[in-house]
């Protein structure tokens, strides 16, 4: 049977804390104590226990993903990762694609099948939206490649021009690989 990864991916506007998916992924700082933006909702959906929990982890380095429950959300897990602080260097993306393949992994291996992410870096950290869109996408195909469980990876975003970028780097990519 083909295994279009195309067809595992979903784009979807809107806040990623009411999503009734296995595993919501948030753009958390290094500390994972906590900030703002979908890292301060997050954390307000899913109520104290969520920073009990993250206290527990520590901190986590750049790139890397760690893993918790979901506590009062409707998504069982949440998975913290911390995107890079835009710099326009090449190794940006590097940490970015990093961010997208170790959430996805962790998500695999605690047997998650839908999973969301939010435009991880694209708000306090600069990251502008068409570049960071290609990273996303590329490292997800990637990943998705190389994995049968993971059925849906749903790219939740806030505005709609946000989800317009999206939409048009996925297919342009859909059309480069025909
Ligand atoms: P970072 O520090 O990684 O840049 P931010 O939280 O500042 O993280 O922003 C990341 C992205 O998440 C931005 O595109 C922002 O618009 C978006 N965002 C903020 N709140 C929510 C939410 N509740 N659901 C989904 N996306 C959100």
């Amino acid at each position: 049977m083909r295994n279009n990864v195309f067809d595992r991916m979903e784009i979807q506007i809107g806040d990623i804390t009411k999503l009734a998916v296995d595993a919501i992924v948030n753009a958390a700082n290094q500390t994972l104590k906590g900030g703002g933006g979908v890292d301060g909702a997050i954390h307000r959906a899913a109520g104290p226990q969520l920073l009990d929990e993250c206290r527990k982890i520590g901190e986590c380095p750049t790139g890397e993903a760690r893993i918790t429950r979901g506590c009062n959300l409707d998504a069982k897990y949440v998975i913290h990762t911390v995107g890079p602080v835009y710099s326009g260097k090449p190794q940006d993306a590097e940490l970015l694609a990093a961010c997208y393949k170790n959430s996805l992994r962790l998500a695999a291996e605690n047997g998650v099948r839908t999973i969301a992410f939010p435009a991880i870096s694209c708000g306090v950290y600069g990251y502008p939206v068409n570049e960071a869109a290609k990273v996303a996408v590329e490292a997800t195909i990637e990943f998705l490649k190389n994995n049968s469980s993971i059925e849906k990876v749903i790219f939740l975003l806030f505005s709609e021009q946000d989800a317009a970028v999206y939409r048009k780097t996925i297919e342009s990519m859909q059309e480069s690989a025909e």
